[in-house]
């Protein structure tokens, strides 16, 4: 009598556990199984991309399978693989290099997978049904913007001396950076209010391959030695803070940064904790805040809609032509954040705490 007693107890109590996981969401993954694929962990923001989406896609009741690739697109290419096998029913990706999964999007097609591009565009598929992502030419503009404004080209001051630098050339995003960049540089340029001493104006003679700082640090090392012997540089344009740490280590390394030779005005992106460091040091001047809180919210937001056969909302369906379709998007607000405002963007709105940019 006592046994079935406590038999029946345990399993109101199995009962009571598995009601209370539905109601939270849980993480059994009720709902369903997704697969997230992302660049790289040598870069802060895709860490957190990844366990900022984790959180969101448990706290709905979906089971989440994520994997860094190290910048190796093979890597990816098979990790993505053993993914289908695992019979994830959405995949979340954000390519290394946009143009090299044609192939494997065919197969999750085949399997009746769906996929989300996660901030960089997928390239050359059809199988691609939403894109969650910035305002990426914005990104740009934020970024020359800031020269402009902190040069004074506005008011007619000059010539000042810059030098420019992109993303990888197999990331989409690059392009858009740099031609936001360009539309406000560019005028300036062709007025020789701003001098490149390199001529280093076009993009493939700029980019930096997988956004390593180590590239653009001995290419700013060469420019440095090749054009400013009795010059100073004024502005840098980065695209990203990986590249703007490699290139303020080139700049410390000839003597920028004290007496005669200030540092150059640096911009950035991504807000990583080493960059917004650099700012409060007075070293790196600016970089763009894109909050990975609410892209992973977006992205999960589609692969909710996907999963429950409903459209998913988007804001734009003109942009983002991917060479097989143009991929409907959502596009979010960047930030541009210097000294002046880090607080406000990264602080209150608990990006950061206080201590951690101590
Ligand atoms: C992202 C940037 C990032 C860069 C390097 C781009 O695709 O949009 O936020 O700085 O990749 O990881």
């Amino acid at each position: 009598m006592r046994k079935s007693l406590s038999i029946i107890m345990m399993l109101v109590m199995a009962v009571m556990l598995a009601a209370c996981g539905a109601a939270t969401g849980g993480s059994g993954g009720e709902n369903g199984f997704v697969g997230i694929s992302m660049p790289t962990k040598s870069s802060e923001r895709w860490v957190n991309d990844g366990a900022n989406m984790v959180k969101e896609f448990e706290a709905l009741g979906y089971k989440t399978d994520l994997q860094y690739a190290e910048d190796v697109v093979e890597n990816q290419v098979s990790q993505i693989e053993n993914m289908i096998t695992k019979g994830v029913k959405i995949l979340v990706i954000a390519p290394i290099d946009g143009e090299a999964l044609t192939d494997v999007l065919k197969k999750a097609n085949d399997a009746g997978i769906k996929v989300i591009a996660y901030d960089r565009l997928i390239k050359k598929s059809e199988h691609v049904s939403y894109y969650a992502t910035f305002d990426n030419f914005k990104v740009g503009v934020q970024q020359a913007s800031y020269i402009e404004e902190k040069l004074g080209l506005k008011e007619g001051k000059g010539p000042f001396n810059i030098e420019l630098f992109a993303g990888s050339p197999d990331d989409n995003n690059a392009y858009f950076f740099f031609d936001g960049a360009m539309s406000v540089l560019k005028p300036y340029i062709d007025s020789g209010k701003l001098v490149v001493r390199s001529k280093q104006t076009e993009f493939e003679q700029i980019a930096t391959l997988r956004w390593d700082g180590a590239l653009a640090q001995a290419r700013m090392d060469n420019l440095l030695s090749a054009h400013y012997a009795s010059e100073n540089v004024h502005a840098v344009l980065s695209p990203y803070d990986g590249i703007s740490i490699g290139i303020i280590s080139s700049l410390k390394g000839v003597g920028y940064g004290s007496g005669s030779k200030p540092m150059p005005i640096i911009t950035g992106q991504d807000a990583e904790l080493a960059s917004v460091k650099s700012i409060i040091a007075g070293e790196q001047t600016q970089t763009v805040f894109k909050d990975t809180r609410e892209l992973a919210k977006k992205a999960v937001a589609m692969a909710d809609s996907l999963m429950k056969g409903k459209e998913a909302e988007v804001n734009d369906t003109k942009t983002y032509n991917n060479g097989a379709k143009v991929v409907p998007s959502y596009l979010l607000e960047p930030v541009s954040v210097d000294k002046s405002n880090y607080e406000k963007a990264l602080v209150e709105s608990g990006y950061y705490t206080k201590d951690q940019l101590q």
